[in-house]
């Protein structure tokens, strides 16, 4: 018989295939997983050996570890290689901030997506990851994670099955207990999952990396934008907004000379129009070399003028980009350069 990955079941999951075992069993088995960070079913001393050897039976605890750990000298940023499987290599990030720390995780290796400004997909796509696999690398990160946020490498809403598990399992009051409240997932704009989500009202940020006010420009920037124009993109996130209540963030990423006039500020400001929502700018980072960021003054002034149509906007700093650890530069394998 094969045998399961325990990290990636839910509470109720694991009480199901072992049905002769009483309740609290399972919160004592979910609190070591998920909780104590056990790394095999011995350790987990307050079972009787018997369902120990039957939990070993069942079920395998992936081996999740870090490899390499990089600390930036300008702000502590942390970038942790994790090894998931053999050949399989992903990357996440530890950002400090005043209002506690926030880890960025991966969800693919790799993507499919293709975002000219990202070099996430330019080694292509491995795999998904699994649930199991999204926590590791949370619980790698150390124990004061605050925030999390689905913005390394892949896209979270391709891989919307174990992105849900993923939620339930970090919030669950018998594991991490990290409120959804504190968690983004960001998306480049997959229009059917952003109404499947929409239906299970849950209490997440959704993040839409949006970089261009017209399809002309969004095209350019994101291959997604072909499939999903921007009049669909719009339509399923006021949706959203309106059957979950909770306010949508917009990535907006500047590149000098492409996305970045007052008449492109002027655009966003139109489009966002009536939809509750926060605009986040983001000089664009160097990932691949053909787009350069928009100077500070002209990024305030793009701000202002969505200030000025009553856009609720925030200039975000970008952290770790001297160990490419900054958004758009993390990648699914291990390069040594
Ligand atoms: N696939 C998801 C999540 C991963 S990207 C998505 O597209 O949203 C996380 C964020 O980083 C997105 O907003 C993405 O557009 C942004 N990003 C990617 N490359 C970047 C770059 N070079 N500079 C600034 N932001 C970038």
């Amino acid at each position: 018989m094969k045998k399961i990955d325990i990290m990636s079941l839910m509470h109720e999951e694991i009480a199901g295939l072992l049905p002769k075992m009483p309740k609290y069993r399972t919160d004592q088995i979910f609190e070591w997983l998920h909780r104590r960070n056990a790394t095999s079913f011995g350790e987990m001393e307050n079972l009787p050996r018997t369902l120990r050897s039957e939990l070993r039976e069942m079920f395998f605890i992936p081996k999740i570890s870090v490899v390499e750990k990089l600390i930036s000298k300008n702000d502590k940023t942390e970038k942790f290689l994790t090894k998931i499987s053999n050949d399989v290599f992903v990357e996440s990030v530890l950002m400090r901030y005043k209002h506690g720390n926030s880890v960025c995780i991966s969800t693919q290796a790799g993507c499919k997506m293709g975002c000219r400004f990202c070099a996430s997909a330019e080694s292509g796509f491995q795999r998904n990851l699994t649930a199991g696999e999204y926590l590791a690398q949370v619980y790698n990160a150390g124990e004061d994670v605050k925030n999390i946020v689905l913005m390394g490498c892949g896209e979270p809403l391709d891989n919307l099955n174990a992105t849900l598990r993923f939620l339930e399992l970090i919030s669950h009051p018998k594991g991490k207990n990290i409120s959804q409240r504190n968690i983004t997932v960001s998306t480049c704009g997959l229009v059917p999952q952003i109404y499947e989500l929409a239906e299970r009202t849950l209490q997440i940020t959704l993040a839409i990396s949006l970089h261009a006010p017209t399809d002309e420009t969004r095209e350019m920037l994101m291959p997604i934008a072909k499939t999903y124009p921007l009049a669909e993109l719009m339509q399923a996130c006021r949706h959203y907004a309106e059957k979950t209540g909770r306010r949508l963030t917009f990535e907006y990423a500047l590149a000098h000379g492409l996305n970045d006039s007052v008449q492109h500020a002027k655009l966003l400001a139109k489009l966002l129009k009536g939809i509750l929502c926060h605009v986040n700018l983001i000089p664009i980072n160097k990932a691949r070399s053909e787009f350069s960021p928009t100077p500070r003054r002209e990024v305030e002034k793009f701000a202002a003028i969505l200030q000025e149509k009553n856009t609720p906007v925030t200039i975000r700093r970008s952290l770790g980009g001297d160990i490419n650890a900054a958004c758009g530069q993390l990648r699914a394998r291990r390069i040594l350069d």
